[in-house]
This record gives structure tokens, C-alpha cells and sequence, in this order.
């Protein structure tokens, strides 16, 4: 804008909106009640107790769930112990990973069931299940399906081994792609697997198991059962698991690293995050806004990679801020099965809370608040995007994981500062910095205290690129060669 011109404030209010573009739900087939997936069958849980899980975007009941106790954890361990015993560990990694193509294959050819179910389960946009969560996964099965037979060059001049029988929980903010990488990299390293899902999620892990049966698995090699945190303890505690793999919240992961110290179990946590999204003044703006826009509302910021704490370059401050506020208004929020649908419905009641309780604190500590203005659902659980300026290091808004559509913008002037601010945090798990500069890029990715630090674009994810923390977001990597490590044992 020239000096001395008016702002023109753009207005988001005409007469032209979007045709609904509903994704049919028709072809899904979805039983009323799930039993537990344990040695190649579904077997009800011994305790006969079930939990409901519903659609949050409209709060219907979409079916029961087995509650699995520590009978049904055991088990599946055991199953888990004797498919890895009698069959998995002697069978030639070439046929192991035909297994693991297969289910790839499957995934693929059910794509679009599977990202109705997830969208309807657990509230994200249709577009991203069926662009971004599925595609991913079944990805992750393909490239680990490729190592299962090359795995003496994974660590060369070394001796490797399975190591036995995996525990792997998960969180619902991406259910299929979470159990994707937790399931292939063990199977391809020879392991067998006990899963449990998330609470509000596990349809699309439990249709997973559908697929897996196709494939042809023999029984106990993957094993899927249901249930709470109790269900979660129970398996981290089970004295036949070999190795744990946890994804979910700082507060878990502590929880289970302090079970799990003393013990010979091999672990490894992917925690939370609180990550820095960093514009200097010589970035392309609009493509930095595009950048900050999916860094945060992806997935209604249910992300643990979320760029959820911004920092602007004092000079161009204003006019991102005012980008990003129109670019905002053009959110689409509602029906999460609408393909037009930019930012579903938030995953639950207890973590809609959450947030509210959050904005009430940023604003108790003197933030000034932007939501946007569109209208939302007034059945289910919703967010409107919402933007905090006016915050300091110390606000908790800036500091803890809200892991909602919050986004908090904060600014600085030289690259010092900015490094400083943003390492100034428990976390450490991904970031992201904008500038034309090459040499700035090298300056500043390296000097974050982050696992993933991208440049000029921000929440991209590859099988082969390894994922993970540093500090309170935990310890060990997923996804390309690392996430093999994990499940080895490896002797020189
Ligand atoms: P939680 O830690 O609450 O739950 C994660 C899983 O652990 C769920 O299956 C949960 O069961 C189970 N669980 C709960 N209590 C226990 C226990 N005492 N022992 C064993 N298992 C237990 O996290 P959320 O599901 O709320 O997920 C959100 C968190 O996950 C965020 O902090 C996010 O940052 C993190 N995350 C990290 C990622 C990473 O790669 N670093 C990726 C994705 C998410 P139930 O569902 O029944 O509570």
C-alpha cells in the first residue's frame, strides 16, 4: 500500500457462497457394536463392557466399542508373543513384507471409506482424510514394506534383531495415520503388535484390523484392542511387551517413561509441542500467510507439530497481522463431510473445554483476542479460528499446548532474538521459518531446538523423513530409517 492511501478493509460478506459439496456416507458400512481384534478374530472383552463413540460434529452415537481390561491385555499379548514365536520371527522378511505391501494395497483400495469413517469419527475435514491422512498411511505401509527384507543394510557391518512384542498407544488426532506409523516399521522389522487406539477414535483402527484380516496376517501377529487410559496402563505395565511406543501428551509420556524406568523395556514417546512459525521481513508475505493458515488450523490445530506460536519481524508486523485476520474470515467451518469444509469439528467435548478455558486465560492475561466472524454448527463441538496478540513469553497461552484453532503472535527484531524466544519453551518438536535469505534458513533451522524445522513451508510429512522431539516432546524418532531403530536391537 502506498504511503498516505487508506486501508481498505476487504469485506468477506456477499451474496456468493459455496454450493454444499457433501461427501456421501452411503457406501460406509459400520456395525453397531465392535468387539476386540486379538489372534486373528474379533472376541467381545471379558469384562462385557463397551464405550460409545460418537460423530463430533453433530453428537450421535456411531457405535460401541469393547472396553478392554487387563484380561484382554493379556490376552493379546500372549497372542501377540505366540505369532511372534511360532511364525513372524522365522518367517523370510521377503514374505513379511508382501504382508505389509498387501495391506498398503488394501488401504488403498478402501481410501475412500476409510477417510469417511476417520472424518466422521473424529471430526476432521473430509479433505484432509482423504488428501492427507490416508494417503499418508497407506505410504507408510509401501516404504516399510520395502525394508522388511533390506533391513541388514538399515545399520551396516552390524548384526540386527526383532525385539519381540510391541505396545503401541496412540492419540486421536490422526487415528489411521498414527497407527500406520506405529504398525509398519515394527511388522517390517520383524515384531508382532498389541495397539490400542484413542478413546474417541478407534473406528478407523478397527477397520484397519478388517484389513489386515484380508490381507491374510496370520492371527496374532497384529492385535487391536479398545479402551481408555486404564487399557493403556495395563499394556505399557504388561510384563510380555518387549518394547513401548507411545504418542500422546507430555503428561502420559511422563506418566509412562516413570512406569517404565528399571524395567528392560525399550521405549520411545512422541509428545507434545508448541512450535514456532518465524516470518522475517524478506519472506514472500502472501505465501508466509498461506503458511501460518495451515501451520495452525490444519486439523483444527489438533496437531502436535501446530505452528501455534507466530512470530513476526517487528516491520512487517501489521500487515501480516491484517492478512492473516482477512485470510481468516475465509475459513470455512462446519460440516467436516463438506468438501468446501476448511476446519471440521473440534475431536471432543472434554478438549472443546479445554480450549475455551485457554482463551479465558489468554485473555485474564491481558491478550486481545480475534475470532473469526462466520456462523458454526449449533449442534456438535466447534471452534472458531481465533488469533491472541498483545501476549509476552510468560503468557501460558504462549507457553503450553493448547492443541486447538489458537494461535498466539508475538514479535521480535534480529535473528538472536527470535532464536532465543523461540527455544525459551519445554517443548521442542517442529518449527518453521520464512525468509528470501538461503543463509538465514541454514542460521536459524540450526539453531532451533526442534526435531523438524521446515523453510517457506510448514506441515509436510514423508514415510521417509523421520519425526520426533527433543526435551519434553519426547525421545526417539518415527517414520524412514530412524523409525526402524527402535524396534531392533542392534549388535556390533
Ligand atoms: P493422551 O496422552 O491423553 O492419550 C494418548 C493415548 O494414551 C490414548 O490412547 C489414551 O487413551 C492413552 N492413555 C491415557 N492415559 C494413559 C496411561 N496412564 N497409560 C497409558 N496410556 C494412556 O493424549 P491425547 O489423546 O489427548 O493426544 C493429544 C496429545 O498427543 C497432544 O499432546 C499431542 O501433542 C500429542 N501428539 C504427539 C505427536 C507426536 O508425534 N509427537 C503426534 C500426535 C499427537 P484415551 O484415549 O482413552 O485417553
Amino acid at each position: 500500500m502506498k504511503k498516505g492511501s487508506k486501508e481498505v478493509k476487504i469485506k468477506f460478506e456477499t451474496d456468493w457462497k459455496y454450493a454444499p459439496a457433501p461427501e456421501s456416507s452411503d457406501h460406509i458400512k459400520l456395525k453397531s457394536s465392535y468387539d476386540l481384534f486379538i489372534n486373528g478374530e474379533f472376541v467381545t472383552p471379558s469384562s462385557g463392557k463397551y464405550f460409545e463413540t460418537v460423530n463430533p460434529s453433530n453428537e450421535k452415537k456411531i457405535a460401541d466399542v469393547a472396553d478392554a481390561n487387563e484380561k484382554d491385555v493379556d490376552n493379546a499379548v500372549k497372542s501377540a508373543r505366540q505369532a511372534y514365536e511360532k511364525v513372524w520371527s522365522r518367517m523370510p522378511a521377503k514374505e513379511r513384507g508382501k504382508y505389509i505391501f498387501r495391506i498398503a494395497r488394501i488401504m488403498q483400495e478402501r481410501a475412500r471409506e476409510l477417510a469417511v469413517i476417520e472424518t466422521m469419527d473424529g471430526g476432521k475435514a473430509i479433505r484432509e482424510s482423504r488428501d492427507i491422512d490416508v494417503p499418508l498411511a497407506a505410504a507408510h505401509f509401501f516404504y516399510y514394506a520395502g525394508w522388511a527384507d533390506k533391513i541388514e543394510y538399515a545399520v551396516p557391518g552390524t548384526k540386527t534383531k526383532s525385539l519381540g512384542v510391541a505396545g503401541q498407544i496412540i492419540p486421536w488426532n490422526f487415528p489411521l495415520l498414527m497407527a500406520a506409523w506405529k504398525i509398519a516399521p515394527a511388522l517390517a522389522a520383524g515384531n508382532t503388535v498389541v495397539l490400542k487406539p484413542a478413546e474417541t477414535t478407534p473406528l478407523t483402527a478397527l477397520k484397519l484390523a478388517e484389513i489386515i484380516s484380508d490381507a491374510g496376517l496370520p492371527p496374532g501377529v497384529v492385535n487391536i484392542i479398545t479402551g481408555a487410559g486404564a487399557t493403556g496402563a495395563a499394556l505399557v505395565n504388561h510384563p510380555g511387551i518387549d518394547k513401548i511406543a507411545f504418542t500422546g501428551s507430555t503428561d502420559v509420556g511422563k506418566i509412562i517413561q516413570k512406569a517404565l524406568a528399571g524395567t528392560s523395556k525399550k521405549y520411545t514417546l512422541e509428545l507434545g509441542g508448541k512450535a514456532a512459525n518465524i516470518i522475517f521481513e524478506d519472506a514472500t508475505i502472501d505465501q508466509a500467510v498461506e503458511g501460518i493458515i495451515n501451520g495452525i488450523f490444519f486439523n483444527q490445530g489438533h496437531v502436535c507439530c501446530a505452528g501455534s506460536r507466530l512470530f513476526v519481524q517487528e516491520s512487517i508486523a501489521k500487515k501480516v497481522i491484517r492478512k492473516l485476520k482477512d485470510r481468516m474470515e475465509t475459513l470455512i467451518v462446519g460440516d467436516p463431510l463438506d468438501k468446501n469444509t476448511d476446519v471440521g469439528a473440534i475431536n471432543s467435548k472434554m478438549q472443546l473445554d479445554k480450549i475455551k478455558q485457554y482463551i479465558k486465560i489468554g485473555m485474564n492475561e491481558g491478550g486481545e483476542c480475534f475470532q473469526t466472524s462466520c456462523s458454526i454448527p449449533t449442534k456438535g463441538y466447534w471452534h472458531r479460528p481465533t488469533l491472541f496478540t498483545n501476549v509476552s513469553q510468560s503468557s501460558r497461552i504462549v507457553q503450553e499446548e493448547i492443541f486447538g484453532p489458537v494461535l498466539s503472535v508475538q514479535t521480535f527484531r534480529t535473528v538472536e532474538e527470535v532464536i532465543e524466544k523461540a527455544n525459551n519453551i519445554p517443548y521442542g518438536l517442529s518449527g518453521g521459518v520464512w525468509t528470501d535469505k538461503g543463509s538465514k534458513i541454514f542460521r536459524v533451522t540450526s539453531a532451533l531446538r526442534a526435531g523438524v524445522v521446515w523453510a517457506n513451508t510448514y506441515n509436510k510429512f514423508d514415510p521417509t523423513s523421520p519425526f520426533g522431539g527433543y526435551k519434553e516432546s519426547g525421545m526417539g524418532r518415527e517414520g524412514g530409517l530412524h523409525g526402524l531403530m527402535p524396534y531392533l536391537s542392534i549388535e556390533n
